[in-house]
């Protein structure tokens, strides 16, 4: 496996890859690797040539009172799992290598990012778009894998890409997870043994959520009350971020639930602003 930095480096050796027919895959992260990172990168091993994973915890999705500054890392550990899942290219960026002072140029979607994390990290999708292009212009893929824990930002990536005909296949990856239903997330490092025991909750309130709405429940306002409550119930000291229930492909609210639909949730336990998400179609 070889670590590349320099994003111009990158470039040139994808451009050559390309040049010789080599098929490119992507699998952007933000390092401290669990087995849900881990697993994109198997799934993508197995569709290219050429395996890129890059590493960049991107500064311009934190809002200002948010964890840029203590966000986990541990670069020898990462560099060792990804070199251990088959991947050929490790790229590590600087900050300043990334972004110019004068950055000024910005990728915005605003229709699938003014619902659920958009609502309370404002500049949050701003940041993911405008790093993606810059991170899919540099590693000219041909496919990219993204984890489906992070739906609102899948949704997002493949709308831009879309509309903006960039020529990358966008594939999403189903959520990994503990044994206890819990999510596996880098920040899972914040939460105490205490509040580790009661986040897989979060999972179990949308489990329930779904039996409902099998039952035949399906207004969201009465479920969302009920998710609510369970959580309120079942993970002591816990915050609501939001419940909501969406589209799975506009991210547009739904009041009742008739077709294709998606439970969302994010939820701050105690230093960990945990989500999950779960599909309850009817
Ligand atoms: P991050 O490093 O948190 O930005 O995540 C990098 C990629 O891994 C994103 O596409 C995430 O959606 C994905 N990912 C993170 N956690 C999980 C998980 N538990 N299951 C599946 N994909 C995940």
């Amino acid at each position: 496996m070889e670590i590349i930095r320099n994003p111009q480096e990158l470039q040139n050796l994808s451009l050559l890859l390309r040049s010789e027919g080599k098929t490119i895959a992507l699998v952007p992260t933000m390092g401290f690797f669990h087995e849900g990172h881990l697993q994109l990168m198997s799934e993508a091993r197995k569709q290219a040539d050429v395996l890129i994973v890059s590493l960049f915890v991107n500064p311009t999705q934190f809002g200002e009172n948010e964890d840029l500054d203590n966000y986990p890392n541990d670069i020898e550990r990462d560099s060792k799992l990804a070199e251990e899942r088959g991947v050929d290219i490790l790229f590590i960026p600087s900050k300043g290598s990334m972004y110019y002072p004068t950055h000024s140029t910005w990728v915005e979607v605003p229709e699938l990012a003014k619902n659920l994390c958009g609502q309370s990290r404002p500049v949050h999708f701003r940041g993911v778009a405008t790093i993606v292009t810059k991170l899919f212009m540099t590693a000219l893929p041909h496919i990219a894998v993204f984890g489906e824990k992070d739906w609102q930002q899948l949704a997002l990536i493949k709308r831009m890409v879309r509309d903006l005909n960039i020529p990358v296949n966008i594939q999403g990856h189903p959520i990994v997870r503990e044994e206890s239903g819990l999510a596996l997330s880098s920040r899972n490092v914040y939460l105490t043994e205490e509040e580790k025991k009661v986040a897989p909750m979060l999972q179990q309130g949308l489990q329930e959520m779904k039996k409902a709405v099998a039952k035949g429940e399906a207004d969201s306002a009465k479920l969302k009350k009920s998710l609510t409550d369970f959580y309120a119930a079942n993970i002591p000291g816990s915050q609501v971020d939001y419940i909501e229930i969406v589209h799975p492909e506009n991210i547009s609210i739904l009041e009742k639930i008739e077709g294709p639909a998606l439970c969302a949730v994010a939820v701050q336990v105690g230093k960990a602003r945990l989500i999950d998400n779960l599909q309850i179609n009817v």
